[in-house]
């Protein structure tokens, strides 16, 4: 199985709830980042993600504020490195209790330190390790030598320990498709769960030029989709279509909202044309169908898995063909 089952039906049981209640738009994701604060600096990372204050930080009660607020049944903690928010127990204790399922991006320096015997492992918590490439690559993207060898060791250890791991993957203009296939074998040599491989997205804040039009990112997933079947890859297969230049599809922003030191941004993770304090206005005046659209310029060589992955579903599970290919690859690996 590509998610553990208590995760798929979590999601299933909100996509029918909110459908059956006539909702057309409804997030599934929060991408909660109650810090702006690393330890690294990523080219590819938007320079305010990784250079605010500590002091800056969101307190737990407005973490869970955003969290009842928007009501996903999944949250994605991002940031900045949330292995330095120094109430990362409580705020994962506190998700739990609330049911909810957790997905901890990190560059994993700070795992054996700061997770590991503090956050046991828990089927409600998935950790999602930054890998963007083989050694070289990866240390290139980190600006830092040795990232690599020591998120590799600690996918390892949270194997052993328990954690369900996997990799997550965005490909730069410096990614090979070679490498991203050594990735994928490396998932298993290492036993984790999977990988999610998304195209890096476009950010103004950074300059070089590391990013891929939108032919280069056809041509990348094309390959990637032809080996993808082989290995534990979490995108589905309509997304990589997409992503791979196969059929298009509508953004659906609303799917996964982003709430940051600053407030709920808006539209998307990418694109923060606005960043509103409260849920209701964020919610109620954002024009969500301009950006579904994809016409705004800012669109035009996005392929985010965030904006995307929710389409790729509905798209599917409007015809029997779709629905069994979907079945077919949730249950597979
Ligand atoms: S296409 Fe990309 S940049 Fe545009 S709204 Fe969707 S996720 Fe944001």
């Amino acid at each position: 199985m590509r998610f553990p089952i208590g995760f798929m039906m979590a999601q299933n049981r909100h996509r029918t709830r909110m459908e059956r209640s006539g909702q057309k738009r409804y997030p599934t994701v929060l991408m909660l980042e109650p810090l702006y604060t690393c330890n690294l600096a990523c080219i590819g990372c938007s320079v305010e993600r990784h250079t605010g204050k500590l002091k800056d930080r969101m307190d737990l009660e407005t973490c869970f504020k955003a969290v009842e607020d928007c009501g996903a049944p999944i949250v994605n903690i991002c940031g900045g490195e949330p292995t330095l928010y120094p109430e990362l127990k409580e705020l994962v204790e506190g998700l739990i209790e609330r049911n909810k399922y957790i997905i901890m991006c990190t560059n994993a320096i700070k795992l054996e330190e700061k997770v590991f015997d503090k956050i046991p492992p828990s089927p409600h918590l998935f950790l999602m390790i930054h890998l963007d490439g083989m050694r070289e690559t990866h240390d290139y993207v980190c600006n830092r030598k040795g990232v690599f060898d020591q998120a590799v060791a600690m996918v390892k250890k949270a194997r052993e320990l328990g954690y369900y791991t996997y990799l997550n993957t965005t490909v730069f203009k410096e990614t090979s498709v070679v490498e991203v296939e050594d990735l994928c074998k490396m998932v298993d040599e290492l036993k984790a769960n999977g990988i999610l491989i998304s195209p890096g997205y476009e950010y103004e804040s950074v300059e070089k030029d590391i990013f891929l039009t939108k032919d280069q990112i056809h041509e990348k997933f094309r390959s990637i989709r032809d080996f993808s079947s082989r290995y534990k890859v979490n995108a589905t297969p309509m997304f990589l279509e997409f992503a791979a230049g196969m059929r298009e599809l509508p953004c659906a922003p609303w799917s996964t909202v982003n709430y940051t030191p600053g407030g709920w941004k808006a539209p998307c993770y990418l694109v923060g044309e606005t960043v509103i304090k409260d849920w209701e206005t964020f919610w109620n005046t954002t024009n969500w169908e301009y950006w579904e659209s994809r016409k705004d310029p800012k669109c035009l060589n996005c392929k985010m898995h965030s904006g995307f992955e929710h389409s790729a579903v509905s798209e599917a599970m409007k015809t029997m063909k779709g629905k069994a290919q979907l079945a077919v690859w949730s249950v597979s690996k």
